[in-house]
């Protein structure tokens, strides 16, 4: 599951907990991005968003935080990380990337995105204000791709995609540097050591 993680916050966690409990999937990753593709410089360093990542996953031993992207710098292209995780694990085990709505909707504009779901399987989650009618421009890549079971997704290395409706949880990270910069309250929409973090480094102020 990559991100910008700008900060890490309970929306992820819950949606990483949710799909290896409902899969039984041996291990997920978060993977900070160094500099997001997308999106305007975040506030805050790469080092400290991976810090927040650990300090978020040191929970369940299922969850680790892979730094390859911040070690990697420049700018932070998913299929370069999807070869590289292809080239460790091998042709044949299966890769399965996690992405929200909201992520998937852009696919279109991604580096190369045509060529992603030959590395690795999509598993698309629900996000409140995202919805599913709005994919019009993916709809052909739907088409080819979409798996007839989630379970396919574990049969091959690659190439399906699936799309999965968890626990609504309208939290964001745009929302929590508002927040924090407003010097309101951001408790329960992020870990606590996460939160704590934050408050020490004086962080989003
Ligand atoms: P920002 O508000 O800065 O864009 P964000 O909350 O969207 O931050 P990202 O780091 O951009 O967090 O998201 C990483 C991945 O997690 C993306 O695929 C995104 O769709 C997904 N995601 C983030 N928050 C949620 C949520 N509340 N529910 C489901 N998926 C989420
Ligand atoms: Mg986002």
């Amino acid at each position: 599951m990559g991100g910008t993680f700008d900060p890490v916050h309970n929306g992820h966690l819950r949606t990483a907990v949710e799909i290896l409990d409902r899969y039984h999937y041996s291990a997920l990753k978060l993977i900070p991005c160094f500099q997001p593709v997308h999106k305007d410089r975040p506030s805050v360093l790469p080092q400290q968003r991976l810090e927040m990542a650990r300090l978020a996953v040191s929970g369940d031993d299922r969850l680790s935080v892979d730094s390859r992207e911040i070690d990697r710098e420049g700018p932070s292209y998913s299929i370069d990380t999807l070869r590289d995780l292809r080239a460790e694990i091998g042709s044949d085990e299966s890769l399965i990337m996690v992405l929200g709505m909201d992520s998937f909707l852009s696919l279109p504009t991604w580096h190369n995105w045509q060529e992603i779901i030959q590395y690795a399987h999509l598993l698309v989650v629900s996000r409140p204000g995202w919805e599913p009618d709005l994919i019009s421009e993916l709809s052909g890549f739907c088409e080819n791709y979409r798996a007839a079971s989630p379970h396919e997704l574990q049969c091959a290395p690659s190439g399906r995609v699936w799309f999965e409706t968890l626990t609504p949880l309208g939290i964001s990270s745009s929302m929590i540097r508002a927040l924090a910069r407003k010097n309101e309250s951001i408790a329960y929409l992020l870990p606590e050591p996460v939160q704590k973090y934050l408050e020490e480094h004086q962080l989003y102020r």
